[in-house]
Order: C-alpha cells, then sequence, then structure tokens
C-alpha cells in the first residue's frame, strides 16, 4: 500500500490526500455559465460576480464542469462514510487480488473521548489516561492479532477475498475518487462540518485545499452563501416578521439605499448633482442636506448591486 507521497495531504496516522489532477477552474464555471446567458464580460471581477450570483442563486449545473482526481487512503470504517456519495468515480484496492499490508489506524490520546449523550452520533469529554491507553492497547492488540490470522490463512492458501473478513474495519484501504466540483462541495458541505465524525473530516478538510487552489472565487462564493448562509423556514421568518422592530429593518433599508447609490456611482460614476436623486430613486428618504454629510464622510461601503438589491428584497418581505 502507499506511503504518503510529497505532494499529498498526511491525514490521521497514517492516511493521505492527494489531488492527481483536475479539469478547469473558475474559468470553466465562467465559460459554461455564458452558454446559459449568452455572450458576456471577460473582466476578472466580472467572472467573480457571475460565480457569486451563480452560487447565490444555486445555479449549479457550470460548477459541474470541474473536476478533481484524488488519491486517497484512509481506514475501511472512514471509507463506508466516504462512499454514501455516489456521484463519484472509484476505484479501490482490491483485497481479492492483492494481499493486504499490515497498516491500522491508531487514535491519537486526545482523539478518544466518551460516547456523547447528547449526540447520539458525537463523542465528547476528556477521556482518564488509564482508559486511553487501554483504548490504543486493544486497537493494537485486535489489529496485530487478526492480521497474524490473516497471514496464516493466506500461508495456507485460503482465498485472499475470505481470509480478509478476518481483518478489522481500521485496516487502511486506497482509491482513485473523483467528482466534480458541486457535488464536491456538497460533500464538504456535510463531511468537513462538526458533525461529521472528526476521521472523515480530517480528509475533507484536506480535500478542501485543492478546492481553494484550483477554483478560489468558486470556494469564496461557498464560503459565503453556503457555508456562511443563514436559511429561515417558514416559522423563523413569521417569528422575525412579528418581533423584529420596523425601525430596525428601516435602518438597514436607509442604510442599503447609501450602499446601492454609491456601488453605481463607482461603477458608472454620475453627475454630482444627480446622486441625491439616484438615493432617493432606491428607496433613501434623508434629506439632502443630511445625504450630503454623510456622502463627504467617506463611510459609505459599496458592494455588488444585484445583491445588495436582492437583500432589499428580503428585508421588505419581513414588514409587516
Ligand atoms: C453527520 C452524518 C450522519 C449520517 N448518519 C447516517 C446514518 O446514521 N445512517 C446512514 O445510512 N447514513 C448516514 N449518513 C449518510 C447520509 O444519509 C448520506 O447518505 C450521505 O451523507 C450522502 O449524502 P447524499 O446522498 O446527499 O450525497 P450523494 O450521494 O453525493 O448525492 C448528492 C446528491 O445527488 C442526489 N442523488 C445522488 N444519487 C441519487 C439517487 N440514487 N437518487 C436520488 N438522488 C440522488 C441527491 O440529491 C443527493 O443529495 C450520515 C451522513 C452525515 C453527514
Amino acid at each position: 500500500m502507499s506511503q504518503i507521497p510529497d505532494d499529498a495531504i498526511k491525514c490521521l496516522d497514517k492516511g493521505f490526500v492527494r489531488l492527481v489532477d483536475s479539469m478547469g477552474g473558475d474559468d470553466a464555471i465562467v465559460q459554461a455559465a455564458r452558454v446559459s446567458y449568452g455572450k458576456g464580460t471577460s473582466k476578472v471581477s466580472q467572472d467573480r460576480g457571475l460565480i457569486r450570483y451563480l452560487m447565490r442563486h444555486r445555479h449549479t449545473t457550470p460548477f459541474e464542469m470541474v473536476e478533481f482526481k484524488f488519491h486517497c487512503k484512509m481506514p475501511i470504517f472512514v471509507a463506508r462514510q466516504w462512499v454514501r456519495h455516489r456521484t463519484a468515480n472509484i476505484n479501490e484496492y482490491s483485497l481479492r487480488y492483492s494481499e493486504a499490508r499490515d497498516e491500522f489506524y491508531y487514535p491519537d490520546p486526545e482523539h478518544i473521548q466518551f460516547q456523547s449523550s447528547l449526540n447520539k452520533q458525537g463523542r465528547t469529554g476528556e477521556v482518564p489516561e488509564e482508559l486511553k491507553k487501554k483504548v490504543q492497547d486493544y486497537f493494537k492488540e485486535i489489529s496485530h492479532r487478526s492480521f497474524e490470522i490473516y497471514s496464516e490463512l493466506n500461508e495456507a492458501g485460503v482465498a485472499r477475498e475470505l481470509a480478509r473478513a478476518v481483518l478489522p474495519v481500521n485496516l487502511y484501504t486506497e482509491w482513485y475518487w473523483k467528482n466534480d466540483l458541486h457535488n464536491l462541495l456538497h460533500f464538504i458541505g456535510l463531511r468537513s462540518d462538526s458533525h461529521a465524525q472528526y476521521e472523515i473530516r480530517v480528509y475533507s478538510d484536506a480535500m478542501a485545499e485543492s478546492v481553494k487552489a484550483v477554483a478560489p472565487f468558486a470556494w469564496e462564493a461557498y464560503q459565503d452563501y453556503v457555508v456562511s448562509g443563514l436559511r429561515f423556514s417558514r416559522i423563523e421568518q413569521s417569528l422575525l416578521e412579528q418581533n423584529l422592530p420596523a425601525r430596525v429593518i428601516e435602518d438597514i433599508l436607509e442604510d442599503l439605499a447609501y450602499q446601492i447609490t454609491a456601488t453605481l456611482h463607482k461603477n458608472k460614476p454620475r453627475d454630482e448633482n444627480g446622486l441625491y436623486s439616484l438615493y432617493q430613486k432606491q428607496g433613501g428618504s434623508d434629506s439632502e442636506d443630511d445625504f450630503k454629510l454623510k456622502w463627504d464622510s467617506g463611510e459609505i461601503e459599496t458592494g455588488n448591486v444585484r445583491e445588495l438589491r436582492e437583500f432589499k428584497e428580503k428585508l421588505i418581505s419581513l414588514k409587516k
């Protein structure tokens, strides 16, 4: 079984993730999207804006144009969770064809914890040193003994496909795993989440490094709109509608009117005299004097006009 290659990210005690190959990047997402939206722009800032728009609106197929192929080595119990992600193409080390290697996962003491009583699928708390030592000893004992039996059966000529069944699930396996960016982000969303098991999280985090490098705009948009994006259920929205003071919403809307005006002006500079009416068209209600004071303060942030307007729509929908 493979040793840790130089260009791989080490995971757990003996595993790794290595990006073998990738096809496309942010450019491939933009190129595919433009087929949908017709001839477009080509500035880098506009490419970024388009990718952010696609991510925000869950227009996912352009993200499927980017492909990643990884070589990964992980314990079998991690592979069992991993393989549930059905959109990948996989080719795994065969224990029917090849002999198993004496490579087992032994958890670090810091990851040996108690069963969580709150989260039935989690661990928590500090385990006494004595118990940690016992866990590690048992892991080693069962691994060594099962491998001894496996080797004995092998030497006696028993079929490898059967002999392997005595090996425990902390045995390392390895595979090539290929997936597209959309589904890889779905994987990362589930497996880098704090609710995922630590042992698969480290692999997911390692693959995330490749996404950051290959498609940085897509990664940034994913962080902004998926990881940090909040969605409210109908019930939650109704609570917000009932309890959020109108004044708070009005204040934010006012701020947005300034931001939209400043962004429009930044994108296509307007005549200074027309700025106040532009601000009023965005729903701004400050007097002209107050507008000038604020405008001259230089404190108005700019953003993306479409995104700011989308936020405005959401806020208006919260007003009773
Ligand atoms: C924290 C956590 C705990 C879990 N606990 C359990 C558990 O206790 N028991 C258990 O069995 N599993 C468990 N799972 C696995 C989970 O139920 C999913 O099988 C796994 O996360 C893969 O998700 P997926 O199907 O969305 O992903 P993928 O298989 O990658 O699919 C991506 C998307 O493609 C679509 N898709 C793919 N294939 C099909 C198909 N054949 N039919 C329809 N749509 C398809 C779906 O929209 C899917 O969301 C757990 C996962 C997590 C993250």
